[in-house]
């Protein structure tokens, strides 16, 4: 196993990280420590410099205009894509999805141009997604996460995925990118309308990106304890009945 410890970036939580999302970074943190890992957080806030060695990138959802500003300033640092050309893996939610994307629309509908490190674009959705979203993962891309996910999406934008990329699952109940699909993977960058926070309800991801940060598959260890969690949750509910 890896000596030095995993190195987790949050990437703007000032502008980026609606809905709870913070909590992925510290599931990543909670999870590793449950199977001995360290890992070191560095939390970016605007105008500081974001490194392009780390492990694990992270960045959650967010305004129209804050997104924009994000992407901006990603886009002027050039840190994320030579990241992910060293081998960094990313989990980006929502907003972060879809500024990882060709094009996304700015608070008045006009494109404003990602990073293109997703082979996706962003338009607009006829009508606002809120409420809970569940989806079945494919197997493609993302071959350790075997239970449904589900999250909280919350998003105007509608996201048309090209030949780059592989959806991460087949909505069965929600919106997620708009045509049944929901999020996008290629190699180790995800991005997905999973709320949540994701990680803390979907903790098979995050074992997969901590492994591949170590280079290694990690047996779940969380399942077991959500599983726990889920068999006490629907005992109190009999008895209380
Ligand atoms: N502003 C984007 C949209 O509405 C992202 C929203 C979010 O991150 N929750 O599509």
């Amino acid at each position: 196993m890896k000596e030095r410890p995993i190195r987790i970036v949050s990437i703007y939580p000032t502008l980026l990280g609606t809905y709870g999302d913070g909590g992925n970074v510290a599931a990543l943190s909670h999870i590793a420590s449950l199977h001995g890992l360290a890992a070191d957080i560095l939390t970016i806030s605007p105008g500081m410099v974001i490194p392009d060695d780390a492990d694990i990138y992270v960045m959650g959802g967010g305004e129209d205009t804050a997104q924009v500003a994000a992407a901006n300033a990603l886009r002027a640092s050039g840190a994320l894509t030579r990241a992910v050309d060293k081998g960094a893996s990313v989990l980006a939610i929502c907003a972060g999805y879809q500024l990882l994307g060709h094009e996304f629309p700015d608070a008045d509908g006009n494109a404003a141009p990602g990073l293109g490190l997703l082979d996706v674009f962003t338009d607009r959705l006829p009508k606002r997604a809120v409420g809970e979203l569940a989806a079945e993962p494919i197997r493609a891309g993302l071959t350790s996460v075997t239970q449904m996910l589900t999250g909280y999406e919350n998003h105007g934008g509608a996201t048309h995925l090209g030949a780059g990329v592989t959806p991460l699952a087949l909505v069965t109940s929600g919106v997620g990118n708009g045509d049944g699909t929901e999020g996008a993977i290629t190699g180790r960058v995800i991005g997905t309308y999973l709320h949540g926070p994701c990680l803390v309800r979907n903790p098979l991801l995050a074992e997969t990106l901590l492994g591949w940060a170590i280079g290694q598959h990690l047996d779940p260890i969380v399942e077991d304890a959500v599983e726990e969690l889920r068999r006490e949750r629907l005992g109190s509910a009999t008895m209380s009945k």
